[in-house]
């Protein structure tokens, strides 16, 4: 362990006064905006006859009663999640109700339990064996991908079935270990319950109504999204429209970009759709906008321009480009694979084709990376696609 990092440690065992009589600090596994993540053994792990240890509970599955009885004599880590002071206190008290409430959800990382210290709060969980995505993703091959999204949305179901939004699906909160096919999602700082804070938006009207508003609604226009590249006005002086925009930029579904105010769950999906897009593409990131107009015109650069105009349509606003570039119709998610994995063929060769693996993978991805939220596949469906149904290659 480095220097720094056992400095990080010993701070943070002399400010949380008591953490390490029940903790020993081994190394610090995660550092993002809004926590810092340690691993620790947790050495009162049998004194209070805990339960919370994934490989066991997994274990004892299989095992005779005689060896459940047996106290196990391995060491149990965990991963103790220190909340950053800077977060607000309504925020670190919602992330672990949500997990709270989540507690019995199937591939979603437990709470053990949380501890206040002063104004510091820290959430401990299950340590989970993991790789890091980088390291895999490269050469997954489709049987692989799979138990992936399998588990994925395992955990996403449960998640969905409570009207809970994550809103930032992405490799690095979903922890995963190829080995075992198996992962959890983590990280509920950002999650919402569906429905606090909405307001209304015209995606949630039929369509014979929409299309009718949209074309006459001033609303509309004042909202508009509007594109004039290459730069796009600095000083917009018209409202801006208020919406929750959290998460992680080239995971964010469109309806997130144009900022709808009645965001549901299925902004999720679209950002497991990335992930799969990624996978088959071998390019990560995928997408790398500097800013949402810039996530949006990507966006633009596969769907064409008139699913995006439609696409804003449907949440009252208005998209126009006039980059030449991006066509009206966009491409074929197949190219786009194609291109990213260099399978083109020119004119001196035959036109490539995918196989025919990777042909059902991208069905599942147009279901995934549909631009109409309440078109998109729900958690549940996605569990029953074919893609994810075939048990056996
Ligand atoms: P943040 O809100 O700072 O992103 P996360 O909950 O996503 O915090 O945790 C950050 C990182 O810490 C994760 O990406 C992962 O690498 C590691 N981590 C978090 N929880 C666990 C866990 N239960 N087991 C193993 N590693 C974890
Ligand atoms: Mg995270």
């Amino acid at each position: 362990v480095e220097d720094a990092v056992q400095e990080d440690m010993a701070r943070f065992e002399e400010t949380f006064v008591g953490i390490n009589k029940r903790f020993r600090l081994i190394n610090r596994i995660g550092e993002g905006t809004f926590s810092t993540v340690y691993k620790a053994e947790d050495l009162e792990y049998d004194k209070y006859g805990n339960t919370w240890d994934i490989d066991e509970r997994e274990n004892q599955k299989w095992s005779s009663p005689a060896q459940r009885r047996r106290p196990s004599r391995r060491p149990h880590y965990v991963a103790i999640k220190k909340i950053y002071v800077t977060s607000s206190p309504i925020r670190i008290f919602n992330e672990l109700e949500l997990l709270y409430d989540l507690r019995d959800s199937d591939s979603v990382c437990p709470l053990i339990t949380a501890f206040r210290h002063l104004d510091q709060v820290v959430a401990v969980l299950p340590y989970f064996q993991h790789c890091d995505f980088r390291d895999y993703y490269r050469d997954m091959k489709i049987s692989e991908m799979r138990p992936y999204f399998r588990s994925l949305l395992t955990a996403l179901r449960a998640v969905h079935s409570k009207k809970i939004i994550h809103r930032d699906v992405k490799p690095t909160n979903f922890l995963y270990n190829p080995a075992q096919s198996r992962g959890v999602l983590v990280d509920f700082g950002l999650a919402e319950r569906e429905g606090t804070d909405w307001h209304h938006c015209l995606c949630h009207v039929p369509d014979e109504d929409r299309r009718y508003r949209a074309s006459h609604s001033v609303w509309a226009q004042n909202q508009a999204v509007s594109h004039s590249a290459p730069s796009y006005p600095k000083n917009d002086t018209r409202n801006s429209r208020r919406a929750n925009r959290a998460g992680t930029r080239g995971f964010r579904a469109p309806e997130v970009l144009l900022k709808c105010t009645q965001q549901t769950v299925s902004i999720d999906m679209w950002s497991v759709g990335v992930i799969l897009l990624t996978m088959l593409s071998r390019r990560f990131p995928f997408f790398h906008s500097a800013d949402d107009i810039d996530a949006l015109l990507e966006i633009t650069t596969i769907f064409g321009r008139r699913k995006m105009r439609e696409t804003a349509i449907l949440h009252g606003q208005v998209f126009e480009t006039n980059v030449p570039s991006y066509s009206e119709g966009g491409h074929t998610l197949e190219k786009i694979i194609l291109w990213c994995t260099g399978r083109t063929g020119d004119k001196t060769q035959p036109k490539k084709e995918l196989e025919e693996d990777e042909k059902e993978a991208v069905q599942f991805l147009y279901r995934l990376l549909e631009c109409n939220p309440a078109k998109r596949i729900t958690a549940d469906e996605a569990l029953r696609h074919p893609f994810l149904l075939r048990t056996f290659e």
